[in-house]
């Protein structure tokens, strides 16, 4: 059986070979979902993670533990795949919520169920939500995501601003040709509701290989489809480890009254991987040291072959030290990551 670590054990921090340490913990929750988002998932689905190698919700509460508690982890993101389809969510989050230190809190999802879920979700501890919509327009949705469900999505973001969650995140991924003249007009809905608007370049992390650097739509494109509508500024706060490069929207306020913000996370050609502060948990239990990585480590094995929460702790630092100094995908070699952004945890 495995054995708790005492507090009193050094805590040594995820430190790579580049002088970054990770803090910021992304964890997959399921590498299901209720979307087919044509740049995630093709229409008919993924072969799913087998039930017995998904890690169970105790599982996931120790991992996190060992994270926080014995590698310096101040920050957890719960995405997926719909980490909202995970029936043991609310628990896990007040799983996460009781550490010490209290790390902080925030999830990632596609908004359907947040209606229902927001409040006992902030009931659990919940910080903060970044909820994904590329589309306002019903039929593009259905197009894009090939499920109609943009009402339940809109209604999840409503749910989420009655719950208390504020500032509301948005993630736009645009492609061109669907919804590349739509950066407009999010914005516009984005300023209106209060909700701050982050668009993502689009990622070659597809299984159906559909990423075309050629097709993709650039940070500096989306930046200038913005700025012929919009008065933009250089946000002079520090942007830190943030992949988010933003900008104030002049004459728009958020609900605190601060100047309104966009960001655009260039993840393509402006890459921040020299200030990533990231390491990955899949849903089966594999530290990522990178989205692109293509080496995982076996914590779930370890731990259920009886590992310490000391060994856990070294092997997930062993992990960390091998990353990569950049994700490389402008090098000619480069090769997507074997599982698609769904299993990573995105
Ligand atoms: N299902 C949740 C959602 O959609 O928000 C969480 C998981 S999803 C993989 C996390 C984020 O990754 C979403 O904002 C989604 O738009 C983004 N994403 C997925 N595939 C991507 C890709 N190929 N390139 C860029 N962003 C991508
Ligand atoms: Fe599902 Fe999120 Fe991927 Fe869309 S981006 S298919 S909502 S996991």
């Amino acid at each position: 059986m495995a054995t708790a670590t005492s507090a009193t054990e050094p805590t040594t921090g995820l430190a790579d070979r580049f002088g970054r340490v990770a803090t910021d913990l992304r964890v997959s929750l399921t590498d299901r979902c209720n979307l087919r988002c044509t740049y995630c998932m093709p229409p008919e689905g993924l072969p799913w993670l087998p039930g017995p190698s998904v890690l169970s919700d105790g599982e996931v509460g120790r991992l996190l533990r060992v994270a926080v508690e014995l590698l310096g982890v101040t920050e957890i993101r719960f995405t997926g795949g719909e980490p909202l389809l995970r029936p043991g969510l609310v628990p896990i989050v007040a799983a996460a919520a009781a550490l010490s230190p209290r790390p902080k809190l925030s999830l990632t999802t596609n908004g359907i169920g947040l209606e229902r879920l927001a409040g006992p979700l902030v009931a659990a501890g919940l910080d903060r939500v970044n909820v994904s919509l590329d589309t306002l327009d019903p039929d593009r949705f259905a197009q894009l995501a090939h499920r109609r469900r943009l009402p339940d999505v809109l209604a999840g973001l409503r749910g989420a601003v009655a719950a208390g969650l504020a500032p509301v995140k948005l993630n736009a991924v645009l492609l061109r040709g669907i919804n590349d003249g739509e950066a407009g007009d999010l914005l516009r809905y984005a300023l209106a509701h209060g909700y701050q608007l982050r668009f993502i370049e689009q990622m070659p992390l597809d299984p159906q290989h559909g990423w075309d650097r050629a097709q993709m739509v650039t940070a500096a494109e989306i930046l200038a489809m913005l700025e012929a509508e919009f008065a933009l500024r250089p946000d002079p706060e520090h942007r830190g480890s943030a992949p988010a490069e933003t900008w104030l929207v002049d004459g728009y306020a958020d609900p605190a009254g601060r100047p309104a913000k966009v960001g655009v996370i260039g993840s393509v050609t402006r890459p921040f991987c020299g200030d990533c502060d990231r390491t990955r948990l899949t849903a089966d239990g594999q530290v990522r040291n990178c989205l692109f990585a293509r080496d995982e480590s076996d914590l779930r094995e370890a731990m259920r072959g009886g590992a310490t929460d000391a060994e856990l702790a070294e092997r997930w630092r062993a992990a960390m030290r091998s990353k990569l100094p950049g994700h490389g995908i402008d090098d000619p070699t480069f090769l997507q990551p074997a599982r698609p952004m769904s299993a990573i945890g995105g």
